[in-house]
């Protein structure tokens, strides 16, 4: 049986980092919206070229785009044995189209992780972040130098990292994504994990609370066949 898990958190909540080594240690599928929308901007893919104006911005790209990428991602033979999405659903209407979509998969259970961390630790944190301007990948917090330890491309901020971008982020976030929260949050598989902790404490505490759930989750889909 497969397993499939959403990471949720406001920006900065350290989400993609963890989603990033549980799928790595796991061997399941990474999904992360943002890197996707990044990466295909560097391809200049039009329709990722219309939705990075939204993006500098802060604001969510549309409904339909989102969902026809995951979708689309789901349904490659790499993901038959589970993912780990990060930074989707970020809307209800998301979160029921993915509902639709896991149950025409039909693998496995879903388990739905919130990382939470204080507003004003965020602010700090994205305030610090950098990505590789060639492959945008995120350095290390603690790295010197304006060098990417992976391929040598100039470190820089996130263009939606600015003070005034993360502040619009942190709304829509508010807005957008915290009723994606009340949707899961009376499900058995939901679970919440302290993200202000170092990253070793954290990727601990999902490691067990994941498996619970999981187990959990299998539980409920056998008892329902
Ligand atoms: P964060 O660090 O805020 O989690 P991401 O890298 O996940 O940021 O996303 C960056 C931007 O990409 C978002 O601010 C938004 O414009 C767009 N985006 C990513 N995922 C989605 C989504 N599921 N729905 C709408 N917009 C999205």
């Amino acid at each position: 049986m497969g397993l499939n898990v959403i990471m949720m958190g406001p920006p900065g909540a350290g989400k993609g980092t963890q989603a990033t080594r549980f799928a790595r240690d796991r061997q399941l599928l990474k999904i992360s919206t943002g890197d996707i929308l990044r990466d295909e901007i560097r391809a200049e893919n039009p329709v990722a070229l219309e939705a990075k104006a939204r993006m500098d911005r802060g604001e969510l790209v549309d409904d339909d785009t989102m969902i026809a990428i995951v979708r689309h991602r789901l349904m490659r033979p790499d993901a038959a044995p589970g993912f780990v999405l990060d930074g989707f659903p970020r809307t209800v209407p998301q979160a029921r189209a993915l509902d639709q979509i896991i149950g025409e998969r039909d693998n496995g259970p879903l388990v739905i992780v919130d990382v939470v961390v204080p507003e004003d630790e965020l602010v700090r944190r994205l305030a610090g972040r950098r990505i590789c301007s060639k492959c945008g990948v995120n350095a290390d917090p603690f790295a010197a130098g304006d060098a990417c330890a992976r391929c040598g491309g100039e470190l820089v901020q996130r263009v939606d990292d600015g003070q005034d971008v993360v502040v619009e982020r942190l709304k829509v976030y508010q807005r957008a994504t915290k009723p994606v929260l009340e949707y899961y949050r009376e499900r058995p598989t939901f679970r919440v994990v302290n993200g202000a902790q170092a990253p070793e404490r954290v990727a601990h505490e999902l490691d067990t609370m994941i498996d619970d759930a999981a187990t959990v989750g299998a539980a409920i889909l056998k008892a329902g066949q």
